[in-house]
């Protein structure tokens, strides 16, 4: 077995990054799961990662070779109110490894012990939330949404004290950049220019390699962050995700999916979802996604602005300003041209936004779940009704459907593709299965209550191949029953 082969980059940008800290060794440790497709991708299949003895590396009781494991520092707006040092609580960086694609990516495990920034916290993670975020993240990844991943998980044999006692598990993730928009606040609280620019070189260098040479490398590093974060969340409202918890330390700088805390996906569809228990103010709710990115992007422009233009800071202002101007005229687009992808509109037509919202309005009128009807969207036919049953089922009121539908027909007559191609095109992004929170709920339940984790594995297979309907497993694409409902979600820590 060759070691991992480790390159670390982050370890090199000195001590005011990070604080050098080694895992807490855990009592009896067990693997859940282990990714083998991720390890085959990131080439580690040779290595110690695929071995038998993992588990105690997944468990932090063993360092692999070559690691130099640390806690990154970052500070953090969180839901709004500024914390200047929060940082890996309960996180630790293994390492970074290039893949055969020759990606960088960061290895880090998830509830591995106290840090120098555990502040309260116990640096531990429950079950239940790893369980959650190797199921999300993996679905997301299939789903075709930018997300750190999950390479494996264990328990940990200990019990962690949340609400009650729980059981502890680790994950191991990856991500293409573990740094946020709050490893930049940090920098900048401090007024520490300096590590700013040593921070966005480094990030240039691994995330955006086609601005090493530009003319304003430092701009176009904001102009590209801002491009990455309007396509992602254009994604999570295409297919009802909520965050839950975008605070400006949830939010990577290389735009993938990062923390998944209190996310879920909906199933009756409502503009101003709210899962997390704690947003109080509804302040990360479905339909403020968009904004709140803005917000969360305009923080990291003023972390940045002072490297724009040294000698004018006006001028760097008004060019950050025309930047995160972009956001907004991107995010629209990327969500037009999706939302008409979705209803199979593959021309673009003046009204083709006022029939998107309209369908929307009538589905949150009558609580039509978001991921079947688009799904059987994707299946009627242009000119014969016949089939619109299924669909008008998910209509309290079906007559407010038949009257979208008819708008909806009118204005497929002026596509040109053949009904198949639509359909086909239709069905490769609109998921049959999500990750349904009542499913997640079940898993995770089987897995705590009775250390079963078959329905996590089941859900997890299904979750492989969300846009293919797999035979025997309807259950999947079901709304829950009303004594399913899961109303709320939680942070997990
Ligand atoms: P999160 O809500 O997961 O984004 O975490 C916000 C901050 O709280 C981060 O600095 C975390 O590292 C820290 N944190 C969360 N849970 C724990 C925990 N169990 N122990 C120590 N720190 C934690
Ligand atoms: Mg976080």
């Amino acid at each position: 077995m060759q070691p991992i082969p480790f390159k670390n980059s982050y370890i090199k940008l000195g001590g005011d990054f990070y604080v050098r800290t080694e895992p807490t060794p855990v009592h009896n440790p067990e693997l859940i799961k282990f990714n083998q497709d991720l390890a085959q991708q990131l080439g580690l299949i040779e290595t110690v990662i695929s071995s038998p003895k993992s588990t105690e590396i997944f468990a932090g009781n063993q360092i692999p070779e070559g690691a130099e494991p640390l806690a990154m520092a970052y500070a953090g707006h969180q839901f709004g109110g500024f914390s200047p040092q929060l940082g890996d609580g309960r996180a630790i960086l293994l390492g970074e490894i290039i893949s055969p694609d020759g990606i960088r990516y960061d290895l880090q495990l998830k509830g591995s012990g106290r840090t120098f920034y555990s502040r309260g916290g116990d640096g531990r993670a429950a079950l239940g939330p790893i369980l959650r975020e190797y199921l999300v993240s993996e679905a997301m990844t299939k789903l075709g949404v930018p997300t750190t991943r999950a390479l494996a998980a264990v328990t940990t044999g200990e019990d962690v004290a949340r609400m009650q006692l729980v059981p502890g598990a680790i994950l191991t993730r990856i991500a293409s950049s573990f740094i946020r928009v709050g490893t930049f606040q940090y920098f900048s609280a401090k007024g520490d220019l300096a590590s700013i620019k040593i921070l966005a070189d480094s990030v240039i260098t691994r995330n955006y390699p086609q601005l090493i040479n530009t003319d304003h490398p430092y701009t176009q590093l904001l102009q590209a962050v801002v491009k990455r974060q309007a396509s992602l969340i254009a994604q999570w409202m295409q297919l009802g995700f909520i965050h839950g918890v975008m605070n400006t330390d949830n939010m990577s700088i290389a735009g993938e999916t990062i923390d998944y805390g209190p996310c879920a996906f909906m199933d009756a569809y409502n503009h101003d979802q709210v899962f997390s228990s704690i947003d109080y103010q509804k302040r990360y709710a479905y339909s403020n996604q968009a904004s709140i990115g803005l917000w969360n992007l305009t923080r990291l422009a003023e972390c940045l602005v002072p490297l724009f233009n040294e000698n004018d800071m006006d001028k760097g202002v008004e060019v950050a300003e025309s930047i995160l101007h972009t956001y907004i005229t991107d995010y629209e687009k990327n969500w037009l041209s999706g939302m008409q992808a979705k209803i199979g509109l593959i021309e673009s037509h003046q009204g083709d936004k006022e029939l998107i919202d309209d369908l929307l309005d009538v589905m949150a009128i009558n609580k039509a779940d978001f991921t079947l009807t688009f799904h059987y969207l994707s299946q009627l036919k242009h000119k014969d009704t016949t089939q619109d049953e299924k669909i008008r089922a998910l209509f309290s009121d079906p007559n407010l459907f038949d009257h979208w539908a008819i708008k909806w027909r009118k204005r497929l007559s002026t596509e040109t593709v053949s009904e198949q191609t639509r359909q086909s095109k239709m069905q490769a992004i609109n998921p049959v299965y999500i990750p349904r929170n009542h499913q997640i709920e079940k898993a995770i339940r089987a897995a705590e209550d009775h250390d079963d984790f078959s329905l996590f594995h089941q859900l997890h297979q299904v979750l492989q191949n969300p846009y293919q309907i797999q035979q025997g497993k309807e259950a999947y694409t079901l709304p829950p029953e009303s004594n399913e409902i899961v109303r709320q979600t939680f942070c997990g820590t």
